[in-house]
């Protein structure tokens, strides 16, 4: 078992305080420690950082992005190593895994173009030999806290951007699964980024409290569970700090009696399961407009439920590994057990699921629940696991004033052939990312991600456009140079054309 390290300052660094175990979720055993970095710690961080920034500022756009461009080979190259470290301390499946690395390092993609993104706007001759133009300045010292659901895309949604933009930042990863976060930003260094611009700092609520605490640090971004996300943002921005915090969802799919129920069912089936339903933009409600789509739905989905195949996920040919913690396994079950104590029909029950070679795995099949219904427990909060609950309601309208009604708003869809009904649901669904026919609409990374309601506190999404306005301010300046013969009078009212 080793102990994980800190990157600080361009070095891997030992910590020899607090540390806390890191599972293989398949096996149950542990298989690292991660330390667990005290206020000293942070301070080293953000000392590298400050120092790093002067030069770093200063540095042109355009070599800013040349290392971004070796980053994105040097992830290309090593995609079967770090898959595999996702694999084995989150559980997904490497194919899983491999896709979330492809989706984060889109993120560097875009960040390569820093000098287009970057370029401001210019108004020549706004007055009488004035010229006007804004500036896109970076903040300074940043940071990024991010969750154990995707250690390589989330983080990539954060430093790539903020970096090119001429910020130094400081990233917080998850302490459940922290190796393949930091075998990435080794690649960083190795891509040519002077020390300090990006430290790797693990921890728990002590890295974070310290992080929101110092004055350094500008502007923080962070991704998690809502009591965490409004807890950081309502302490940060107290502190005069930029903040976006995107928390937790429970994210609805319509099914209209027009749909293409075969396509809609294994859109599905990947939507809610894949992941073990892990994912913040996770299928995990199903509303059925009428019965007879509900009781069509139900028949496809038990089998293809039932026939899930669930291992460890560095084994391959898998659709589900296991929950990340045993905690995590504990949860789940007891969310199953609420909803049949509450009256909905469990039609799959996953629970008792032993995979044979891994006993000591936590490991839970795939559920479904039918007749669910608004007031329960199973339907209002956020379960994180592989359970689908199926509402069923008499119209498009019904189905859009439930979700409209639920505390998140962070992703949705429809299935449906009625553009009508498709262009409704779009106008008016109070819900930040909208998918007609596309069960997971995670935006690409030249638009933003962000949800709405209690999915996302702060004014900005994450990465694309909002992610450059996120991590620049803005300067506008007003300059003029008058010809050398001129004599112009003080002039005391307000100057206007
Ligand atoms: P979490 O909130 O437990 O942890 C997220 C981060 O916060 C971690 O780095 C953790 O160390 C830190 N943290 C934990 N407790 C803290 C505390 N008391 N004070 C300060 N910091 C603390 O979330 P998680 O379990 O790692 O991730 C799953 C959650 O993240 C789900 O709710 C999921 O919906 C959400 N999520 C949201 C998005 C999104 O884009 N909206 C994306 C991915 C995950």
């Amino acid at each position: 078992m080793s102990l994980i390290q800190h990157l600080i300052n361009g070095e891997l660094v030992n910590d020899s305080g607090r540390s806390a175990d890191v599972y293989n979720p398949s096996t149950g055993q542990v298989i690292h420690q991660v330390p667990l970095a005290s206020r000293e710690t942070i301070q080293q961080a953000i000392d590298a950082a400050k120092a790093a920034f002067p030069a770093w500022r200063n540095t042109p756009p355009a070599k800013r992005a040349q290392v971004m461009f070796r980053f994105k080979q040097l992830l290309e190259q090593n995609e079967a190593r770090i898959s595999q470290l996702i694999s084995e301390e989150h559980g997904k499946t490497l194919e899983d895994a491999a896709g979330e690395l492809k989706r984060g390092i889109e993120n560097v993609e875009y960040a390569c173009s820093a000098p287009e993104i970057l370029k401001g706007e210019y108004s020549r001759n706004v007055g009488p030999n004035i010229d006007a133009w804004s500036d896109f300045q970076p903040l300074g010292v940043v940071a990024g806290i991010t969750p154990f659901n995707f250690p390589a895309m989330v983080p990539l949604w954060m430093y790539p951007l903020a970096i090119v933009c001429g910020n130094c930042f400081i990233l917080k990863p998850s302490e459940r699964d922290p190796s393949s976060t930091l075998l990435i930003a080794q690649l960083l260094q190795e891509a040519g980024l002077p020390k300090g611009v990006l430290s790797v700092v693990h921890g728990d609520k002590g890295a974070v409290d310290a992080l929101i605490e110092a004055p350094e640090v500008k502007a923080l971004s962070f991704v998690g569970s809502t009591p965490i996300a409004e807890y950081i943002y309502s302490e940060a921005t107290k502190r005069g700090k930029r903040v976006q915090a995107l928390g937790g969802a429970k994210n609805h799919a319509v099914l209209m009696p027009d749909a293409d129920l075969d396509n809609a069912v294994s859109a599905l089936m990947g939507a809610a399961y894949g992941s073990c339903g892990e994912r913040c933009m996770a299928i995990s409600v199903a509303v059925c407009v009428g019965d007879q789509v509900a009781d069509a739905l139900i028949a496809k989905l038990v089998r293809q439920v039932k026939a899930l195949k669930i291992g460890a996920g560095t084994s391959c040919g898998l659709d589900m590994g296991p929950l990340v913690t045993g905690q995590a396994r504990d949860k789940v079950s007891g969310y199953i057990e609420d909803g049949v104590s509450s009256g909905a029909k469990l039609v799959v029950d996953g629970r008792g699921l032993s995979v044979a070679g891994h006993e000591e795995g936590f490991f839970l099949g795939g559920s479904l629940f039918d007749h669910v219904t608004p007031e329960m427990r199973i339907y209002k909060e956020e379960i994180f696991g592989p359970v689908l609950c199926v509402v069923r309601v008499a119209s498009l309208e019904a189905a859009m004033q439930l979700i409209n009604d639920h505390e998140y708003g962070n992703g949705t869809c429809i299935f449906t052939r009625d553009g009508e009904a498709a262009r409704l649901f779009c106008d008016e669904i109070e819900v930040g990312m909208v998918g007609v026919n596309v069960p997971l609409p995670v935006p690409v990374a030249y638009h933003s991600f962000g949800g709405w309601k209690r999915s996302l506190f702060g004014d900005l999404h994450a990465y694309g456009p909002d992610g450059v306005r996120f991590y620049t301010r803005r300067k506008a300046i007003t300059q003029r140079w008058p010809q050398r013969a001129s004599h112009e009078a003080s002039q005391f009212a307000f100057p206007s054309l």
